[in-house]
């Protein structure tokens, strides 16, 4: 392939810093080695991950949901060509497993051989820190 004329633009690092005030009680629990869903008082709908402010009937009054963490993995990709970010990472699996509670969360497996993992199949949701010390969460074996 013919490569375009180009010029390098210099290298872009971005790291922005996010308030989280309104959903600090789920930070909070990610620390605490829980993983909380909103749930709107308004008309009930549960979100995750989680929102301040209900995208659906916009009440700004949200209770906090410790889910079970019970999931059927509905989709995956292994990650083979890492992004920047990741690139001192082996390869990885990143999937979409729907809660017992009924919402859809995208978070990193781990845990599996990458030739276990299938449509279907059952995993855990698990509060997990970064070795950079992040609070995140990730799929795990049930
Ligand atoms: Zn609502």
């Amino acid at each position: 392939m013919a490569s375009m004329p180009s010029i390098k633009s210099r290298e872009i690092r971005i790291a922005p810093e996010v308030p989280i005030n309104r959903t600090l009680r789920f930070w909070e629990g990610l620390d605490e080695g829980r993983v909380y869903a909103s749930k709107c008082k308004g008309c009930g709908q549960l979100r995750f991950p989680p929102v301040a402010d209900c995208p659906s009937c916009l009440s700004q009054e949200i209770e906090w949901v410790d889910i079970s963490g019970e999931a059927e993995i509905e989709t995956f990709t292994h990650v083979v060509a890492k992004p920047e970010s990741f690139k001192q990472d082996r390869a990885y699996t990143i999937a979409i497993g729907k809660l017992k509670e009924g919402v859809k969360v995208l978070a990193w497996l781990v845990g599996f051989k990458m030739t276990d993992v299938k449509i279907g199949m059952k995993a855990r949701l698990t509060a997990r820190t970064t070795p950079e010390g992040t609070s995140t969460y990730q799929f795990v074996p049930p």
